[in-house]
């Protein structure tokens, strides 16, 4: 298999095909943080595109509870066992070396197996496994189901309550869509040759022509975000709402727009948009780009397992109160440092952070107009100060999609018309 290079893993890895990176890149970043678990995401998706017979249980995005939620029920736990198997049978301790970090590497280095890599030797392109139908049938099983920290609390109930950084009696939402991966399992698990990422903007779709249901792609995406249709007798996936991207939506007039489970998020935890990408797959610097900023320059969002070696495109600024163990195995070695800055923004990081969920028109380029000071005080021990400052969003065409302040303007109703609108 070629070599490529995965910028999540600080190293070259084992791939089905060469490299070949489109020249924008579909990217999300999820603030686990602010999710309120309403499923509105999921409503959303379904009731745009998975609405017909046979896609009953096709839920393109959905949000589970963790640690035990799943959709397929238990999802992560059979690739991670799967994994570490495989680590276990060659002998090696996966490890993540973060002694040296930078541009190519700023999560350090993973020295452990991908899913591709441990499958090196067998028939398959990486580990994999087709759940069982009745796995798909509940798709929120144990949602709000919290469990215990501390080791010896009976019946997974902690007594002790909870107090931060970490809650002894916890659970988070995941919210999850296909993440449109850099080096997809599902491409290289297809047969048929069906899969292809779009060159325009890295969006992994299926060719319904192509496809002939052989299911190869559910086995082998490790998020487990391709589905099987039995009416069609072939596999679907999330399409990244590729019409709006494309700024077909007349909505937007002609300008790209975040996908409809992004649109819609009432708990704001959503940001969507394309980045520029080099001819060696690496971002092109651009620190005024939100996304970039915050994934690149901040650090505060992470890939979720980045150790399958897809190089997921969906990103998360991981949960404040869980346990840190449970997080690092999920987002890899840097979740401490990104929840630090997470917690005590940057004066530029406050200000880029408001601009989630304010318009359906994907930003490409912010700008911050400086503010007065509002609060000074403490977190975690240190000083930190607030200041009011303006950020603005621009869309596609450089034309200014929002205004907005730190500190939300406060309205108040004359007295006469308390009531009314
Ligand atoms: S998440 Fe799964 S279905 Fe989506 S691109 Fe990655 S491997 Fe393919
Ligand atoms: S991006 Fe579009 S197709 Fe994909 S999960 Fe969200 S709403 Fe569904
Ligand atoms: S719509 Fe937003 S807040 Fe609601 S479940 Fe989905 S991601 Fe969470």
């Amino acid at each position: 298999m070629p070599d490529v290079y995965n910028w999540h893993l600080g190293r070259k890895m084992s791939y089905a095909f060469d490299e070949s990176h489109p020249s924008k890149q579909f990217v999300a970043i999820f603030n686990i943080n602010r999710c309120i678990g309403c499923q509105t995401c999921t409503g959303a998706c379904k009731a745009t595109w998975t609405f017909s017979k046979g896609q009953e249980y096709m839920w393109w995005n959905n949000v589970e509870t963790k640690p035990y939620g799943g959709y397929p029920q238990h999802w992560d736990v059979k690739i991670l066992e799967q994994l570490d198997q495989a680590h276990q049978a060659a002998g090696i301790q996966p490890k993540w070396d973060t002694s040296q970090s930078d541009e190519q590497s700023p999560y350090g280095t993973y020295n452990g197996m991908t899913i591709t890599e441990a499958a090196a030797n067998g028939n398959e392109q990486a580990l994999g496994y087709l759940p069982e139908d009745k796995q798909w049938r509940a798709p929120n099983f144990y949602e709000d189901t919290a469990t215990a920290y501390k080791g010896d609390a009976a019946l997974g109930i902690s007594l002790d309550g909870a107090s931060l950084p970490e809650h002894q009696t916890w659970f988070f939402y995941l919210q999850r869509i296909c993440n449109h991966c850099t080096y997809p399992a599902c491409a290289a698990a297809c047969p048929r040759k069906a899969i292809y990422k779009r060159p325009e903007d890295g969006i992994v779709l299926i060719d319904q022509g192509r496809c002939r249901g052989y299911r190869k792609c559910v086995e082998q995406c490790p998020y487990k975000k391709s589905m099987y249709r039995g009416t069609t007798h072939t596999s679907e996936k999330c399409i990244a709402c590729y019409p709006r991207v494309e700024g077909s939506d007349p909505l937007t007039e002609g300008v790209p727009m975040e996908t409809r489970c992004m649109a819609v998020c009432p708990g704001k935890i959503r940001l969507n948009g394309l980045v520029e990408i080099a001819a060696d797959g690496s971002w092109v610097e651009d620190p005024q780009h939100p996304l970039y900023y915050i994934i690149k320059t901040e650090k505060v969002a992470l890939p979720l397992y980045p150790q399958f070696g897809t190089e997921p495109n969906v990103y998360y600024i991981p949960p404040r109160w869980a346990p840190r163990p449970y997080l690092h195995q999920m987002f890899g070695p840097v979740v401490d440092e990104a929840i630090a800055h997470y917690a005590a923004p940057s004066r530029q990081l406050l200000a880029v952070l408001q601009l989630f969920r304010t318009t359906q028109k994907m930003i490409f380029r912010y700008e911050i107009v400086e503010g007065p000071l509002v609060l000074e005080t403490e977190v975690n021990g240190k000083p930190w100060q607030m200041y009011n400052d303006t950020v603005i969003g621009f869309d596609g065409k450089g034309q200014e999609a929002v205004r907005l302040t730190v500190v939300e303007p406060i309205h108040e109703r004359p007295a006469e018309r308390m009531n009314t609108i």
